[in-house]
C-alpha cells in the first residue's frame, strides 16, 4: 500500500513538474487549454497542478489572450522573479557578477576591477566579502537567492572537489573550498567557456547537441552531446584552443606550437598589436592591408578548427565568447572557408552565432542552479 502511494506521489509530482517546465521553456504564456492539450493531460489534473504551483507563488497570470471562440483564455506564465540565481567569474582583470531570474533574464550586473587578482592571498574571502557587497547594492533578496555559481579559466575535478590548474591564481591541486569557503550559499564553480556553452544551449530543443567554441583571450570551449554537457575522462574535453591547426605554426602559452589558441584570441587583433578591438575592425572596413593580411590568418585557422570539431562530432558549431560582438559581418567567409575544407557538406550552415557575446559565461554558471530548481519542482 506504501509502495502504491509512493508511485502516485511520485507520479503526481512529475505531473506538476512538466507542467512547470511546460510553462518554463514557453516563450509566450500558455491557457489552461494548451497546457492539456500539449501535455495530453485532463482540465481537472491541470486545474489542480496550477492550483499548487499559484499557492507556492511560483506561476502567475499573464493578462489574457484571445482565444478562438472569442471568448478570452486566462494565459500563465512562470513567476520570474519568484527565484534568482548569482553568476560570478574570476577572470585576470577582476571579478564580474550577474544576478539572473527564472526567466534567465539579467535583473542586476556588477564588473569589480581587479588586475591584481593573482596576487591576491585570499580570493576566496575577497569574493565573499564582493557578493555581500554586490546583493545589497542592488537590493537582492537573499531569500530568494538559488545559489552562486563561480566560474574560473581553470581545468577542474568536480567529482575531487579541486581545481588541477588555474594559472591565472598560480593554483594548482588545490581545494575548491579556497574560492568557495566564506560564502553562505550553495556554491558550483565551473570552468569558464563550459559555463558559456551551457548558457547557450540551455535554451535549445531537450537532447540537442552543440560544440562551443569560445573565442576570447583565450580559446576555449565546450561539448554538449544529446542534452548533456560531455566532460570526458579528465575533464578536458571542450579544450579546443590547444587543437593543433598548423605543426610548427605560432608559439602557445601551453608551451606548444600551433594551437588554434595561438592563432585565434581576441588578443592577437587588439593588445597584441596595440590597439583595441573596435580600431581593429574599424581599420579592417577602411581596408587597412595589414589588418587584412592578420584577420585572413585568423580567419583561416580558424575555419581549420572549427571544420575538425564537425569532423569529430557532427553537430552545429557555436561561435561564442567577446569577439563575436564583431563577426556577424564575417560569417559568409568563414562559412566558405570551412566548407572548402569539408569532405560531405557544400556549405557550412551548421556553425553559428551564439546568443550572448558578453554575458554567457557568467549566465551560464548561475543556469546551473535555476536547472536544479526547475528540476526539483
Ligand atoms: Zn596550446
Amino acid at each position: 500500500m506504501a509502495e502504491l502511494e509512493g508511485t502516485i506521489t511520485a507520479r503526481r509530482r512529475q505531473t506538476r513538474n512538466s507542467i512547470y517546465q511546460y510553462l518554463f521553456f514557453s516563450e509566450t504564456p500558455r491557457s489552461k487549454q494548451e497546457i492539456a492539450s500539449d501535455l495530453s493531460l485532463s482540465l481537472p489534473t491541470v486545474h489542480q497542478n496550477l492550483a499548487e504551483l499559484f499557492e507556492a507563488g511560483l506561476v502567475c497570470r499573464a493578462g489574457s489572450q484571445k482565444s478562438t471562440g472569442g471568448r478570452r483564455a486566462m494565459s500563465l506564465t512562470i513567476a520570474e522573479n519568484a527565484r534568482f540565481a548569482v553568476g560570478v567569474s574570476i577572470t585576470g582583470s577582476g571579478l564580474r557578477f550577474l544576478a539572473a531570474n527564472l526567466s534567465q533574464q539579467e535583473i542586476a550586473h556588477k564588473k569589480t576591477e581587479r588586475t591584481d587578482i593573482d596576487e591576491i592571498d585570499d580570493v576566496g574571502r575577497l569574493l565573499a566579502d564582493e557578493l555581500e557587497i554586490f546583493l545589497d547594492e542592488n537590493g537582492l533578496n537573499r531569500a530568494k537567492l538559488l545559489g552562486v555559481g563561480i566560474t574560473l579559466p581553470a581545468v577542474l575535478d568536480t567529482e575531487k572537489d579541486v581545481i588541477v590548474f588555474a594559472p591565472i591564481l598560480h593554483l594548482k591541486d588545490t581545494s575548491l573550498s579556497k574560492i568557495t569557503r566564506y560564502i553562505n550559499y550553495p556554491t558550483y564553480v565551473s570552468n569558464d567557456a563550459k559555463s558559456g556553452g551551457y548558457a547557450e544551449w540551455f535554451t535549445l530543443p531537450a537532447q540537442s547537441s552543440i560544440a562551443y567554441l569560445s573565442l576570447e583571450n583565450g580559446v576555449g570551449g565546450a561539448v554538449l552531446l544529446k542534452g548533456a554537457p560531455y566532460e570526458g575522462v579528465n575533464n578536458r574535453s571542450g579544450e579546443f584552443g590547444h587543437m593543433t591547426v598548423e605543426p610548427n605554426g605560432l608559439p602557445c602559452k601551453c608551451g606548444k606550437h600551433g594551437c588554434l589558441e595561438s592563432y585565434c584570441t581576441a588578443a592577437r587583433i587588439s593588445d597584441d598589436i596595440g590597439i583595441t578591438l573596435e580600431k581593429f575592425f574599424e581599420g579592417l572596413e577602411q581596408h587597412n592591408e595589414t589588418y587584412e593580411a592578420l584577420w585572413k590568418d585568423v580567419l583561416w585557422h580558424l575555419a581549420i578548427g572549427i571544420n575538425n570539431l564537425r569532423m569529430a562530432l557532427d553537430c552545429d558549431v557555436v561561435l561564442g565568447g567577446f569577439l563575436t560582438q564583431f563577426m556577424e559581418p564575417y560569417m559568409p567567409e568563414i562559412r566558405h572557408l570551412a566548407a572548402t575544407l569539408n569532405t560531405f557538406e557544400a556549405d557550412a550552415e551548421y556553425i553559428k552565432l551564439c546568443r550572448y557575446p558578453k554575458r554567457a559565461i557568467t549566465l551560464g554558471v548561475a543556469l546551473h542552479f535555476i536547472k536544479e530548481f526547475v528540476d526539483s519542482i
